[in-house]
C-alpha cells in the first residue's frame, strides 16, 4: 500500500478537501506514477454531486491524468521509471467481452472500470488524479510525447480522445464539412483536431464571443446559434456535426444542417430524453448518433496526432485550494478553455 495526498467530496453536497487516499500495492503488471498535473473535466462535477447516480464517498475525481513513472511491476515492459506518462476515464475493464477483444473497451460489455468511483477488479473502489498518485494497470496508462507541453497534455486524456474518437471514426478529413457545437473544453479541442485532420470546420455556438479564438484555432466559419438566420443559412451543409453541450438543443434544426449520409454525434450528455422527428432523420438518410471516450489504441492515436500537428489545450493552470472556485466558474462557461491542477499543491 501506498498512500496519496488527495482532494476528495466527503458528500454530494459538501465541497471538496484535503485529504489521504490509499492505493494499492504496485502489482506485477502496474505502474506507479507520480502525478504532476490534474486536469478538471465537467463530468468530475456532475459525478461527485451525484447527478449521474449514486457513487461513494469519500471521491476524489479527475480522469485527465499526467505524471512520471516512479515504480513498475516485474511484467511491465511498456513502461519504465521516468517515463511520462497520461491515464485517462478507464483503468481497467473485462478484457474477454467481444469489444474489449476488439480493441474497443471503452464499450465493455461487462463495463469497464472507471478512474474514480468504479469497482475495481480486485473490488476496491478507484480514486482518480486529484492526488499526488496513482497506480494504475499497466495496459491502460499512455505514453505522453515529450513535445506536448507537460500541463496542457492532461485534459487531451478526456477531453482530446472524446473528441478524437468520433472525428477519426466518421472520418473527419479533406473534403469534409464538419461543424462543433459548443466552444468549451471539448468544443475547442474538436476544433483544433478537425482542423488538423483537414475538414473545413464551422463552429456553432450560442455567441459570438469567443469566434476570435475559434478563428484562431482553424475554424472556417463561427455562427451564434441564438441567430435563427444560422439555422436557414446552413441548411443541408455539413457531413458530421460533433455536440459537446449538455444543453438541451432544439434537436431538428441542427440535424437540418446535415447534408445527405450525414451524422450527428453527441458526445455532451443532456439529462433529459432527446425527442427526434424521424422525418428530418429520414431527409438525407441523416443519422443521429452518440460517442463515448475513445479505446486505449485510439487515446495513443490520439496523442500522437497532437505531438505530430503541434496541437495542445488551452488551460488555466490553478492550485488544489482554488479547485472548488473553478467548479463554479466551470458551470458558468468561465474557463478557456480547461482548468489543470499542479498536482504539488495537493
Ligand atoms: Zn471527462
Ligand atoms: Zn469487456
Amino acid at each position: 500500500m501506498t498512500t496519496a495526498k488527495a482532494y476528495a467530496a466527503p458528500s454530494a453536497t459538501e465541497p471538496l478537501e484535503p485529504t489521504t487516499i490509499e492505493r494499492r500495492a504496485v502489482g506485477p503488471n502496474d505502474v506507479l506514477i507520480d502525478i504532476a498535473y490534474s486536469g478538471i473535466c465537467h463530468s468530475d462535477i456532475h459525478t461527485v454531486r451525484g447527478e449521474w447516480g449514486r457513487v461513494p464517498y469519500p471521491l476524489a475525481p479527475g480522469h485527465e491524468i499526467v505524471g512520471t513513472v516512479a515504480e513498475v511491476g516485474g511484467d511491465v515492459t511498456k513502461h519504465k521509471v521516468g517515463d511520462r506518462v497520461g491515464v485517462g476515464c478507464m483503468v481497467n475493464s473485462c478484457r474477454e467481452c467481444d469489444n474489449c477483444k476488439a480493441g474497443s473497451e471503452q464499450y465493455c460489455t461487462n463495463g469497464n472500470v472507471m478512474t474514480y468511483g468504479g469497482k475495481d477488479r480486485d473490488g476496491s473502489i478507484t480514486q482518480g488524479g486529484y492526488a499526488t498518485n496513482v497506480v494504475v494497470d499497466a495496459d491502460f496508462v499512455l505514453s505522453v510525447p515529450e513535445s506536448i507541453p507537460y500541463e496542457k497534455a492532461a485534459p487531451l486524456l478526456c477531453a482530446g480522445v472524446t473528441t478524437y474518437s468520433p472525428l477519426a471514426h466518421w472520418q473527419a478529413g479533406p473534403g469534409k464539412k464538419v461543424a462543433v457545437v459548443g466552444m468549451g473544453g471539448l468544443g475547442h479541442m474538436a476544433v483544433k483536431i478537425a482542423v488538423a485532420m483537414g475538414a473545413e470546420v464551422t463552429v456553432l455556438s450560442q455567441t459570438l464571443s469567443k469566434q476570435e479564438d475559434g478563428l484562431r484555432f482553424g475554424a472556417k466559419h463561427y455562427y451564434a446559434t441564438s441567430d435563427e438566420a444560422t439555422f436557414s443559412e446552413l441548411r443541408n451543409t455539413f457531413d458530421l456535426i460533433i455536440n459537446t453541450v449538455s444543453a438541451n438543443l432544439e434537436i431538428d434544426q441542427y440535424l437540418n444542417l446535415l447534408t445527405l449520409d450525414g451524422t450527428m454525434v453527441y458526445v455532451g450528455a443532456p439529462a433529459e430524453p432527446i425527442p427526434v422527428r424521424a422525418f428530418t432523420l429520414f431527409n438525407n438518410r441523416r443519422s443521429f448518433a452518440g460517442s463515448t471516450i475513445g479505446s486505449i489504441r485510439e487515446t495513443q492515436e490520439m496523442l500522437d496526432f497532437c505531438a505530430a500537428h503541434n496541437i495542445a489545450p488551452e488551460v488555466e493552470l490553478i492550485e488544489a485550494a482554488q479547485i472548488n472556485d473553478a467548479y463554479e466558474r466551470v458551470l458558468k462557461s468561465d474557463v478557456r478553455y480547461r482548468f489543470v491542477i499542479d498536482a504539488a499543491t495537493f
